[in-house]
């Protein structure tokens, strides 16, 4: 006879956003384990620091945004950590007045920063020719940090090194197949990062998820910008060494500052070569960011989902969130997922629960 252990819900991935989901449950008293393959957070979700930012497009991803700031501080008033360096970040776009006027409408704090508030807020960079856009909101994400306090949050209800390789419907429960282990459960919530379409995949399903890889820098700070709060940037602005946008922010440990660039490829894939990509990158920052030793650099090759949307631009530019349902299974998907984790972790534990798909995660 076989034994299976019986769970509410598994959440398979242990990446940011299946620690944020798994712990809302678990604070709402639901068994529920949380499988990762590797280490929890050593997927899309590894590295020192994100950039949170309000600045969407879309109003449903704004209004998200905003939802997950109010949890972040949460989430830093239950650990009595401080995840958010809360600096601000710049933008620079072409029609800067008019984005500038957009996002005001859309009630967010923005406003133009001075050739010399420049040098104070980024003293790494020199400043911009064009006008640049402050949004005062945004700041750095401690992503090791936060992390690691979900992690030890969770204990025993977090199983590392334990791969699903297998789903199976059954009538009143899933099946989860590990290397050692059956669990049956009442539902999953799939959110594997890469991984995801495979395993739907397994499973007959279709989830629309592409991911790119793309180089960004890591280059050490000159003596002087070290341990100075800054602010991050996204250059939208400047297209020279064919670069659609130009991004960097405080990596917040080992006092480091990462540059990394999106090509103008002609594919729209994503990513670049990799070689072009460190050339262009190395280019810029001797150029523009005197504060930073170009040697030394360190590469980071980072993996970036998105949902597949050919006909609206590359991946990256992505703008939209999607569940896939089958039966018990719900196969989550999408990109840029830092941010938002904590109003993540309260939308999907909701929907696992017996809620319906949010609509903004609603396939179009
Ligand atoms: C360099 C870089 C910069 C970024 N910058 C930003 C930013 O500034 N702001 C922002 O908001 N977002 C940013 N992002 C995106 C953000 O980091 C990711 O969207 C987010 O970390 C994804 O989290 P996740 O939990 O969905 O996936 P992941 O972190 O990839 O987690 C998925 C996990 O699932 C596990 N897994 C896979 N298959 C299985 C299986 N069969 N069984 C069990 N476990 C499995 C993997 O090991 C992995 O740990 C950036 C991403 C990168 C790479």
């Amino acid at each position: 006879m076989t034994s299976f252990q019986e769970i509410e819900i598994a959440i398979v991935g242990g990446g940011i956003v299946g620690l944020s989901v798994a712990r809302t449950l678990q604070r709402l008293g639901i068994s529920v384990i949380c499988f990762e393959a590797a280490t929890a957070g050593s997927g899309q979700s590894a590295g020192g620091s994100r950039i949170m930012r309000a600045a969407y497009s879309d109003p449903a991803m704004l209004w998200l945004a905003q939802k997950a700031r109010k949890g972040w501080d949460q989430w830093e008033a239950e650990a009595g950590l401080d995840f958010i360096d809360r600096t601000g970040s710049f933008l620079i776009v072409e029609n800067a007045e008019a984005e500038r006027a957009r996002l005001e409408g859309l009630k967010l704090k923005v406003r133009f920063v001075s050739e010399e508030e420049q040098r104070v807020l980024l003293p790494v960079r020199e400043p911009w020719r064009a006008p640049v856009i402050l949004e005062e909101e945004a700041g750095t994400i401690r992503a090791q940090a936060s992390i690691a306090w979900l992690k030890s949050s969770l204990g025993a209800a977090l199983l590392e090194h334990t791969p699903v390789l297998g789903l199976s419907q059954r009538a009143r429960h899933v099946l989860v197949a590990t290397r050692t282990a059956i669990f049956r459960a009442r539902r999953v919530l799939v959110v594997a990062g890469m991984q995801t379409p495979v395993l739907g995949r397994a499973m007959g399903v279709s989830v629309p998820q592409v991911y790119s890889v793309h180089q960004r820098l890591l280059f050490p700070l000159k003596p002087g910008y070290r341990d100075r709060p800054m602010v991050s940037f996204r250059d939208k602005g400047d297209h020279r060494h064919g670069v659609l946008y130009t991004y960097g922010l405080p990596a917040l440990h080992d006092d480091l500052f990462a540059v990394g660039l999106e090509p103008s490829d002609t594919d729209r894939t994503g990513g670049g070569d990799p070689d072009m990509v460190v050339e262009h990158t190395l280019a810029l920052v001797e150029e523009l960011l005197p504060g930073l030793e170009t040697g030394g650099f360190r590469i980071e090759s980072c993996v970036s989902t998105s949902l597949e949307h050919p006909q609206d631009g590359a991946p990256w530019e992505s703008e939209r969130l999607e569940v896939v349902r089958r039966g018990a299974v719900d196969f989550f998907a999408g990109g840029h997922l830092f941010k938002f984790a904590p109003a993540l972790g309260e939308m999907l534990a909701g929907m696992v629960l017996g809620g319906d798909v949010p609509a903004m995660f609603q396939p179009e």
